[in-house]
């Protein structure tokens, strides 16, 4: 979709838009809108629009609060929900400085160019087709979500129809009117949880539709009374909701990942990239798992990785590769959770792809067993590592590794590290139910 302004002025009368959503992404995957009504669209269009950054988290920057939206036009998408007053269309704007340099901040002109060093290593596109999970709760009469889930089905249950597959038909519909191409939606394995499964794109437009993919989400499930949270592990005990990525690098037409004569039919390219994807799994997990809570999902007993490993065959480690062949050959890491900012966590891996590759990484052999029966002594002579256990403790592998600080730019890098430290201590910091349950009598 390659329109040009005179485009988005025939596309603005015709579908009779009244508000225009200028959108970015902040540090924490938020998405922020500047919403405007349509009679700035000449100056959209003409690059004026701008806006005080310093109130947004990772921006902060005293002396660069005047910021300019400038559109990217290819991302503009009318809402098929109106507003009382008319359309709202969106379009997804990157954040430029007051001296119209590029803000490093930015995580999707950052994801910009990590996909320019792409190219400069050879290829033409990283493909990722994400598997975003979630739950829809129940809300009160306040709007507020509680703990009550909407229904108790259960992995590609066909029970009778309920709230939550009415609402999640609605929302695989919306998105199709979007363009989305939706190619797999169905219960997941814990009660009120639901999978949605899109197309996979190249990575910025994937990026781009995680972010409106969550808006739609939402939306929709406010239309049905349900409060649709991407929280990566909202209840214990049953499981968490993970981001799945399928990736792949492409060579023009050509996927770089098959080779019809190569071990499982994986390239040479496939086996460096994983080698690069393992490296460094350890210290991407902190921006693929940003929350302190995304680490109670990576715990042993639901279907969530926690070790650091590979399999052609085993659906239980960390990265997966999915059957397919051909043109469809990719790698599936299943750590990543709808938490991550997307921009970021397909910035981190493919910058540890592609450290792969520079540096020719081979990838300790593939565990075919269930790592979950080996015991330590087991893991250890099979060289398997644990995934970080806590947000602290991958903030350090984080901190400890320059490849991901070139994933970054040391602005976004330094900004997330210290963001996310304080997140951390105040949690540290706090006394829960739990422990009070635990040691309030016995001592
Ligand atoms: N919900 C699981 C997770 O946390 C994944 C379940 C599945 O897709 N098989 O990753
Ligand atoms: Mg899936
Ligand atoms: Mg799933
Ligand atoms: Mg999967």
């Amino acid at each position: 979709k390659n329109y040009t302004k005179e485009d988005i002025r025939q596309m603005a009368i015709d579908d009779d838009v009244k508000f225009l959503r200028l959108m970015f992404t902040d540090l924490f995957g938020t998405i922020k809108n500047v919403e405007v009504p349509i009679s700035q669209l000449a100056k959209l269009l003409d690059n004026e629009i701008m806006f005080d950054g310093s109130s947004i988290d990772g921006f902060v920057r005293i002396e660069e609060s005047d910021m300019y939206l400038i559109p990217d036009l290819s991302t503009w998408m009318v809402f098929p929900w109106s507003s009382e007053r008319g359309k709202i269309a969106r379009v997804i704007c990157e954040v430029r400085k007051s001296d119209g340099e590029m803000f490093e901040g930015d995580p999707r002109n950052n994801l910009i160019r990590v996909l320019d060093d792409m190219k400069k290593a050879g290829f033409t596109s990283f493909d990722i087709g994400p598997e975003p999970e979630f739950f829809l709760f129940k809300m009160d009469a306040d709007g507020k979500p509680t703990l009550e889930l909407n229904d108790k089905g259960s992995y590609f249950d066909m029970a009778p129809l309920d709230l939550g597959e009415n609402c999640r038909r609605d929302i695989v519909l919306t998105l199709e009117e979007m363009g989305f191409d939706v190619e797999a939606a169905h219960h997941e394995v814990a009660p009120g949880q639901h999978e949605i499964d899109f197309k996979y794109a190249d990575a910025l437009e994937a990026a781009d539709n995680i972010q409106t993919f969550k808006l739609v989400v939402k939306t929709v499930a406010r239309k049905y009374g349900l409060f649709a949270s991407f929280m990566a592990k909202p209840l214990s005990g049953i499981n968490g909701s993970g981001m799945h990525l399928n990736m792949s690098l492409f060579n023009n037409d050509q996927d770089a990942f098959y080779d019809e004569t190569g071990d499982l039919q994986l390239s040479e390219t496939a086996y460096f990239f994983l080698g690069g994807l393992l490296k460094h799994a350890r210290s991407f997990t902190a921006i693929c798992n940003p929350t302190v809570n995304s680490y109670k999902r990576l715990v042993p007993g639901f279907e969530a990785p926690v070790y650091v490993s590979w399999s052609g065959s085993n659906r239980s480690p960390l990265i997966r590769v999915p059957s397919d062949r051909g043109n469809s050959t990719r790698l599936e890491l299943r750590s990543v959770d709808p938490t991550a900012n997307p921009y970021l966590a397909i910035a981190s891996v493919l910058e540890a792809g592609l450290d792969g590759l520079k540096n020719e990484i081979q990838p300790e052999d593939s565990i075919d067993r269930n790592i979950y029966r080996m015991n330590e002594a087991e893991r250890r002579e099979n060289h398997i590592l644990n995934l970080p256990d806590t947000l602290h403790n991958a903030l350090k592998d984080l901190a400890a590794d320059d490849v991901m600080k070139e994933a970054m730019g040391e602005h976004l890098y330094e900004s997330f590290i210290s963001a996310k430290n304080m997140e951390y201590n105040s949690y540290r910091t706090q006394v829960s139910q739990w422990e009070r349950d635990q040691y309030l009598e016995l001592y």
